[in-house]
């Protein structure tokens, strides 16, 4: 027997009893609470929530030495501090000077004015960003921009973390990030910390030699840090792990997918006569040809017994939905149940009210379902759901949860991206018969990838718009041409149109995103845009409190939208001509992209002013001017993918619905291809496992913290 930290061996009774992760060291059942509402249910999901970047507090600089221009780590004491307005466009500043042994200098704020209050002066502060370089009458003077600041406080958790790499994690919801990095520490840090078995096949976990797990995830989170520089992901050995497993559920859970439609059957849905002329007579415009010809790919798929597995892939706006409802309706009209699931509850509505205008004289009835309808009217719907009265079900992921039962449901929709894990549910989950299901994404995803990740996929291109469209007009812009872009906004305001400005998420910290966007609003609402009916979004509303302000913008009756949550700006406003996103450096291309999709589709003129704030790098500021060349959704993520450089540990992994943590399909290829090989021996029916080891497999795969959708079942 080998000597290892961890055996493999298949996921461990210890693991699968992590149900509650307030059991776990550190964990108060609030706080338990709060990740589990955030998705993150057990040690499993938790693991997962790697930190998007490290801070070196090992040797923090000296504020005497600071150099300009480059990213660095201070300790020092807040010397003074007040905010101010400043001239140009209202924005709030907050200025200070911070001290340590070896000098000063000036920081700036912009937009946070309540760091005045909880940072007064005498303060210990953590400090990390950027050194500037500015000119101010006359001289030049070092200053720290927009720098992230904690305070130091004294105490146990302290002095784990002034000598080392410090993670720096993510919002989860309600949970803090400095809370999620004191709960690693006692998870992974301290002497009880817990025992993270391996779970990979022994065979696979040899030949690969990879890393423990245990190690994996220890040095991801906390990385040793050897020498100089700060890393940007994991170290490689702990990357290469984690990937690898990502990869490999994902390519697992397909093959089974492929192999379970091979095996049984699902509906078969034949066309006819009748169905056809339902479909052209609901049709309110004339398909185009790629929607003839996926709609052609979908039918096909409903009439064999093999059930459907696609992924409809195109571009904001080029029909997706449309050619959805059509299945949808088909399929009712032939007897079976169909539901449609959207991201959130905004959307969900939106698609709704389209559908049902459709339906409109069929015969069909369709309902709308969230975790927001509730009492007798949520009642009615189950029951007329359960006895087949209700055909069509429209809604958010609790279609599918909370004792949701269809007569015979035999399509299955969804839209957007992040939720491939329906499919593995669908299939391990051995339940009913399998229905189909069609996968709708605007992610552009360059096709030689597509076929390496979803090969066991069929895919499905839109790559045509409908007629009528024009190119959004999209234009970067600085703080100070703010004035005309105003007066623009005004303009087409006048002329009865609509206009956004959204407001970039950084999951850090909502309570920022939401304090910025709560400013900016008041402060057009009561400048520049007074007397225009204006609105607010934001992520923290509630479904209701979202849904009255989007039935006002519908409704034409608000012409000025404020929202910080980027999805629900994913609704279709046809009135909307205008789309000013703020800090745009801050944005990936391809959700750029698909913001700017979203204005002009009434017909008029569409668009897109990308506003770069004074504090963003030359290069974030060159690299959106692809949005201004081209509309090309393929070309963008290409350009999205050359352009991704290091120092986002992030990145952009939402790879066509994969959603994955770590792996990235195109740095880890070759260990994508490996973990392809591994998914069809692993899923090959002459495989030897141990008694129970396969179904542990299957559970793995099932409740991943991967792919967290969250769904109990389908069919
Ligand atoms: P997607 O889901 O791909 O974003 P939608 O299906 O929502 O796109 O369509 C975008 C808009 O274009 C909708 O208002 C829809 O009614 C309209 N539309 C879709 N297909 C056509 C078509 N063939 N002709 C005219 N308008 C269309
Ligand atoms: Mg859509």
């Amino acid at each position: 027997m080998e000597r290892r930290t961890s055996r493999p061996g298949g996921p461990s009774n210890a693991q699968r009893s992590t149900e509650g992760l307030a059991l776990l060291p550190g964990i108060t059942a609030a706080t338990a609470r709060r990740l589990a509402a955030a998705g993150v249910r057990d040690l499993e999901g938790l693991l997962w929530r790697l930190p998007f970047r490290y801070e070196d507090r090992r040797r923090p600089s000296r504020l005497g030495a600071a150099k300009p221009g480059t990213v660095a780590c201070f300790r020092a004491r807040i010397a003074a501090i007040h905010p101010r307005r400043s001239f140009r466009g209202g924005v709030h500043v907050t200025e200070a000077i911070v001290q340590d042994d070896s000098g000063s200098l000036h920081a700036v704020w912009f937009n946070q004015p309540w760091l005045s209050k909880s940072l007064p002066a005498g303060t210990e502060v953590f400090l990390y960003g950027k050194v500037g370089l500015y000119s101010v009458r006359g001289g030049l003077r070092l200053q720290l921009e927009n720098p992230e600041v904690e305070k130091a406080a004294d105490g146990p958790d302290q002095a784990l973390l002034s000598d080392r790499l410090v993670p720096v994690y993510r919002r989860e919801g309600e949970v803090h990030p400095r809370t999620l990095r004191r709960i690693f520490m006692g998870l992974l840090l301290d002497k009880g910390s817990v025992e993270i078995q391996e779970i990979l096949p022994g065979d696979l976990f040899r030949e690969e030699s990879l890393l423990p797990r245990a190690d994996a995830f220890r040095t991801a989170h906390f990385p040793p840090a050897p020498g100089e520089g700060v890393p940007v992901g994991p170290p490689p050995e702990a990357h290469k792990r984690l990937a690898f497993e990502e990869l490999l559920r994902f390519q697992w859970s397909l093959a089974l997918v492929r192999r379970d439609r091979d095996l049984k059957p699902g509906p078969v849905i034949a066309p006819s006569p009748d169905a056809g002329d339902l479909l052209r007579r609901v049709l309110p415009f004339r398909l185009t040809g790629a929607q003839r010809r996926v709609l052609r790919e979908v039918f096909e798929d409903l009439a064999s017994p093999r059930p459907m597995y696609r992924l409809l892939h195109g571009d904001v706006g080029s029909g997706k939905t449309v050619v959805a409802f059509l299945a949808m309706i088909f399929a009712a009209h032939k007897g079976l149940q169909a539901a449609f699931m959207a991201p959130t509850e905004v959307l969900a509505r939106q698609q709704y009210l389209k559908l049902e205008a459709m339906l409109d004289g069929t015969g069909l009835r369709a309902a709308f379902l969230t975790s927001g309808v509730k009492g007798k009217g949520r009642k009615e719907i189950l029951a007329q759901v359960a006895a087949g009265n209700i055909q069509i079900l429209v809604g958010t992921q609790s279609l599918f949860q909370e004792h949701v039962t269809y007569r015979e449901l035999g399509l299955v929709v969804i839209d957007e991206q992040h939720r491939f894990g329906v499919l593995q549910r669908a299939h391990l989950v051995e339940k009913g018969r399998r229905p189909n299901v069609l996968v709708m994404t605007a992610t552009p995803i360059p096709r030689s990838l597509a076929l390496t990740l979803y090969g066991d996929l069929d895919l499905s291109v839109l790559d045509e718009m409908p007629p009528g469209r024009s190119p959004v007009v999209t234009a970067i812009r600085e703080e100070g041409a703010r004035r005309k872009a105003e007066a623009f906004m005004r303009k087409e305001m006048d002329a009865g149109r609509q206009v956004f400005v959204v407001f970039p998420l950084v999951e850090e910290s909502e309570a920022l995103d939401l304090q910025a966007a709560s400013e900016a609003f008041k402060r057009l609402s009561t400048g520049a845009f007074r007397g225009y009916p204006s609105a607010l979004l934001h992520g923290r509303m509630r479904p209701e409190e979202k849904e009255s302000v989007m039935a006002r913008v519908r409704s034409g009756e608000v012409r000025l939208l404020v929202a910080t949550t980027v999805v629900e700006v994913g609704v279709d406003l046809p009135g909307a001509s205008v789309m000013v996103v703020e800090h745009a450096e801050r944005f990936g291309l391809a959700q750029l992209h698909q913001l700017r999709g979203r204005v002009g589709r009434g017909g008029q003129k569409g668009y897109c002013v990308l506003m770069v704030s004074p504090a963003a790098a030359p290069e974030s500021i060159e690299r959106l001017r692809v949005l201004e060349r081209t509309q090309d959704g393929f070309e963008i993520a290409e350009a999205d993918l050359r352009l991704r450089g290091g120092g986002d540990l992030a990145g952009v992994r939402q790879w066509g619905g994969a959603g994955f943590r770590v792996a990235d399909p195109v740095r880890d290829h070759d260990t994508l291809v490996r973990a392809r090989l591994w998914a069809a021996r692993l899923s090959d029916p002459g495989r030897k496992w141990g008694t129970g080891e396969r179904e542990r497999y299957l559970e793995w795969l099932e409740r991943s913290g991967v792919f967290s959708s969250g769904l109990a079942q389908i069919g």
